[in-house]
């Protein structure tokens, strides 16, 4: 092998060798990154939880209610959709004025502007 070659090539191993690093530490970047949110993501589900069995506990002290009601309450809401899947989607809405459809969370039309009910869990 030529000097000349050889130069090049361990200057392209040196480039690749770098270009590897920087992959290196961008996915290590965007791991931390990950379990960063995973982590929040986690916190805000365990206190969701914990107001959801607040609530619950709330509601059941007085309205007199069972966990077998609501148990047969969440899989009805659960089969609205159709599949019984443990979620419940939610159809688009129409605008009552232009009839076009949109997500249940939006609370006016976004193509007229209309004001529209919206859903408060969708
Ligand atoms: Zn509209």
């Amino acid at each position: 092998m030529s000097g000349g070659l050889s130069f090049y090539m361990s200057m392209a191993a040196h480039q690749d060798a770098g270009v590897a690093r920087t992959k290196a530490v961008d996915a290590k970047t965007q791991s931390t990154n990950t379990a960063l949110e995973l982590r929040t993501l986690r916190s805000q589900f365990f206190r969701t939880q914990l107001a959801c069995e607040a609530l619950w506990s709330l509601v059941q002290e007085r309205l007199e209610l069972t966990d077998e009601e609501l148990r047969d309450r969440m899989a009805q809401l659960d089969l609205e959709d159709g599949v019984a899947d443990g979620r419940r989607k939610h159809p688009p809405q129409s605008c009552p004025r232009c009839q076009r459809t949109f997500g249940r969370h939006w609370m006016q039309c976004l193509y007229c502007g209309e004001p529209v009910q919206g859903d408060a869990f969708a």
